[in-house]
């Protein structure tokens, strides 16, 4: 980079967020619960795909949040702070009223800075259309946009692990399309790869493909979640065996030595190596453990979506907030710092941890050490089982 380019992503740096989350994950955090800042919507538990490591299209989901009553949920206060909001699925796409919907959201949240989504590309026309309205409802307000596809390996791997043939062959025409439209739009576009036992051995010409094409991926480690995805019973056909775990933790060091101010994540997958070669607990920093919310399209409320429920807005006389601040559930919420945490291999969202965990990342920078870090995760010595990734 030049060092024009330097200065003027320095510029674009909105230093004052960045300074008041130091500070909130610092200090503030250790005296009183911290107000939710980001946000994730499952909007639909409807499906048109057939993925091998989620249950989700298996749902016949008997109730869908419509727009007004979305609407009425978030009139509740603790909505006018959220800064950043995911808007996922099931698959966005078929909530035929996404734009308005999501128009609605941006109505009850002020103080948005960035939206993001997740599609698994197969509406090639409806995609793009709908990402061009949102985009511009984005430039109108100033929020940062950006939009993931779902692929899982290149031709008929994607199609086998998505269980829709020609599907990879839409994804691309989604990709095209949204490309395109990054010739008039300023947004970040990329492709997210979950990686299972069936696709670990094809990332690599999952990142030539990408690279060849100027498109940004990422990784997720496949999870298994008694909630959300609901998948435990695919555990055994879908989880690394042995010989597998030699191989991703090769991949996975890679990963973590590209470490530099940018690429944060380097420092979720040295993390990964340690969880998964020694057994260590995860040291990565999460927002849904600090200052997250979950709302889906039934009104179940969550902190995180490898957690519990900790209440519906539909079946309670609850808003949002007293759900969200009721003791019962800080103290779940402490509790799944010491029990689930440790064990989750989750990369949502680590980026905006760990850039208010600047001095961790730093140390990271420097010295290559994820060590234990304020929460007292520490390995323990020798201890080869002490955690299985989830
Ligand atoms: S992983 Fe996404 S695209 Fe696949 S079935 Fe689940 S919700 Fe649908
Ligand atoms: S269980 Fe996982 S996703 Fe949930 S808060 Fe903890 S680290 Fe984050």
């Amino acid at each position: 980079m030049t060092w024009k380019g330097a200065v003027a992503r320095l510029a674009r740096v909105d230093w004052g967020t960045w300074l008041r989350g130091i500070y909130d994950y610092n200090v503030a955090s250790r005296l009183r619960p911290l107000p939710p800042k980001i946000l994730q919507v499952i909007v639909n538990y409807r499906c048109n795909a057939r993925c091998a490591m989620c249950n989700i299209w298996q749902m016949r989901p008997e109730r869908e949040l419509s727009l007004e009553e979305f609407a009425e949920i978030m009139e509740d206060d603790i909505f006018r702070g959220i800064e950043r909001l995911t808007v996922a699925g099931g698959e966005t796409s078929l909530r035929e009223d996404l734009v308005p919907l999501v128009g609605m959201f941006f109505e009850r949240m002020p103080g948005l800075k960035a939206l993001s989504t997740v599609t698994n590309g197969f509406l090639p026309d409806r995609i793009v259309a709908d990402t061009e309205r949102l985009l511009q409802m984005c430039q109108d307000r100033g929020i940062r946009f950006s939009i993931s596809v779902s692929l899982e390996g290149i031709g008929e791997l994607h199609d086998e692990i998505r269980g829709v043939p020609g599907g990879f062959d839409r994804v691309v025409r989604t990709l095209e399309g949204l490309k395109a439209l990054q010739e008039r739009y300023d947004f970040w576009l990329g492709v997210g790869y979950t990686v299972m036992r069936q696709n670990l051995r094809h990332v690599r010409q999952f990142m030539s493909w990408c690279e060849e094409r100027g498109i940004p991926y990422g990784f997720q480690l496949v999870g298994f979640h008694e909630s959300y995805v609901s998948n435990l019973d695919l555990r055994e056909e879908l989880d690394f065996t042995e010989e597998d775990r030699r191989e991703l933790i090769a991949f996975m060091r890679e990963l973590a030595s590209q470490r530099s101010l940018r690429n944060v994540t380097a420092f979720y997958w040295d993390d990964m190596v340690h969880m998964y070669r020694d057994g260590r607990p995860r040291q990565t920093p999460c927002p849904f453990a600090i200052d997250g919310l979950v709302l889906d399209s039934f009104g179940d409320v969550y902190y995180c979506l490898s957690s519990r429920k900790i209440g519906n807005v539909l079946d309670e006389s609850r808003s949002v907030s007293e759900i969200y601040y009721a003791p019962e559930n800080l103290a779940y919420r402490e509790h799944m710092k010491r029990r689930l945490c440790p064990k989750c291999n989750s990369a949502c969202a680590v980026e905006v941890a760990l850039k208010k965990e600047a001095k961790r990342y730093l140390k990271f920078l420097l010295t290559g050490s994820t060590g234990p870090g304020r929460d007292g995760h520490r390995p323990r010595e020798g201890s080869k089982t002490a955690v299985s990734p989830s």
